[in-house]
């Protein structure tokens, strides 16, 4: 998987990028990273990608040429028309299963903006989605670029390092993941429930399972709700 960034700093990206897990892809070769620098593509003397908005208002917004000349270039390296993420906080909101449909792509690229945003004209002629992290604003792309290519990821075949991990996580099947306990058995009078250290696989996976319900129940009723009702639907699909 190819995660193209188109921003105006190509530093944080690289940076940001670089440890754990992603890190680890990216050495296997699961992942490459390929930071765009959009000043790069500017024509303009000085080296500036932005300028002040039509009708006035505060700050400034990125130009589209530069972005346009970027996107071309990473365009023209690419099989097909790639699908083009903008970070914005107009956008809708990313989740998991948004994860899991840009994680079937072979590359993608993320456009950061900066400013007050970028011109709308470029944006119509190379977006094709626009997603936000959360209804907050940031000073940039980058972050929420980040969170988005961390979760993706994750998805991709051979990245985790062991494969079930992804399945169990909070959000595969609309349960948030049940409670977790390492060594000691007894921390500060607490002990670990006795089911798990009891190595009947059957009886864990149950109380995984009631335990993963019950807080999906009590943290996210809203989640717990499509749980119920997908399980609904499973049910009558087998009666049929
Ligand atoms: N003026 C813009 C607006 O009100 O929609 C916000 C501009 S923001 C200061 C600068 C850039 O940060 C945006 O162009 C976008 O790329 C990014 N950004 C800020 N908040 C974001 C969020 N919640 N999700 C995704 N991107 C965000």
């Amino acid at each position: 998987m190819v995660f193209h960034v188109l921003t105006l700093f190509p530093e944080m990206i690289r940076e940001g990028m670089n440890y754990s897990i992603m890190k680890r892809a990216m050495e296997a070769g699961a992942l490459h990273l390929n930071p765009v620098n959009i000043r790069d593509y500017t024509i303009d003397k000085h080296n500036k990608v932005d300028d002040y908005p039509y009708g006035g208002g505060a700050g400034m917004l990125m130009q589209a040429q530069p972005v346009y000349d970027a996107y071309k270039a990473v365009e023209a390296t690419c099989s097909k028309r790639p699908r083009v993420i903008f970070l914005t906080p107009q956008g809708k909101t990313f989740n998991q299963s948004m994860a899991r449909e840009f994680a079937a792509e072979e590359e993608l690229v993320f456009l950061c903006g900066h400013y007050e945003g970028i011109d709308e004209r470029v944006l119509e002629e190379i977006v094709t989605d626009e997603v936000s992290i959360g209804d907050y604003v940031l000073t940039g792309g980058e972050l929420p670029a980040m969170v988005m290519m961390d979760t993706i990821a994750r998805l991709i075949p051979g990245v985790l390092n062991n494969e079930d991990s992804a399945q169990d996580e909070s959000f595969a099947g609309n349960l948030l993941e049940y409670p977790q306990y390492t060594r000691p058995e007894v921390w500060m009078d607490k002990l670990v429930p006795a089911v798990l250290l009891s190595g009947h696989h059957a009886n864990i996976e149950k109380w995984r399972l009631e335990k993963s319900i019950e807080r999906t129940r009590n943290k996210r009723p809203d989640l717990y709700q499509k749980y119920e009702e997908e399980t609904a639907r499973d049910r009558s699909k087998k009666l049929k």
